[in-house]
């Protein structure tokens, strides 16, 4: 992706402003911006998760904020520290199944650390796995909750030991 194409998927997607706008802060033409739409296909997937995850809960909080504070978090469960890529891995061998897997699990979630207080405060925003989200619901707090993280945690490492290894380079 190129430094014009990332300036445009901010601008766009991000900020949403309208082709018309951009063509003439950008000096580019419609027909490039047309081109590079269908081109970063799997860069406007991305950004469209993270956009569902921001529209699902009503917020104050503008898009653009929220998603920079998202690509700014580590990638991983803010209580048992699984990330999405060892969920993948664990689902790809059958060492982790969900009846609601059409739904939830594969993605992090969006949990607030203290549940009585409102999602706009990015201090009390964490990713979650779903089966931390699910077990903590609304009535724990983050500290609370602290030491369950650590038993599924123990979890985790047992069946990722069971993973079986891939070959260098693969
Ligand atoms: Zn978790």
């Amino acid at each position: 992706m190129t430094d014009l194409q990332k300036e445009f998927l901010r601008r766009h997607l991000i900020e949403g402003e309208l082709y018309q706008a951009i063509i003439s802060k950008m000096g580019v033409t419609r027909q490039e911006l047309s081109r590079w739409y269908e081109e970063l296909k799997p860069e406007r997937t991305v950004i469209a998760g993270i956009r569902m995850l921001w529209a699902r809960k009503q917020r104050e909080m503008t898009f653009p904020v929220f998603y920079d504070w998202y690509i700014a978090q580590k990638r991983s469960c803010g209580y048992c520290g699984i990330t999405e890529a060892e969920i993948a891995s664990l689902l790809a061998a059958g060492l982790l199944t969900t009846k609601r897997l059409a739904t939830r699990g594969r993605r992090l979630e969006l949990d607030r650390r203290r549940p009585d207080a409102a999602y706009d405060d990015l201090n009390n925003l964490t990713l979650a796995c779903y089966w931390c989200n699910n077990a903590k619901t609304d009535t724990f707090t983050a500290e609370e909750f602290a030491e369950v993280g650590q038993v599924f945690a123990k979890i985790w490492q047992q069946r990722l030991a069971q993973l079986p290894l891939v070959a260098e380079g693969d």
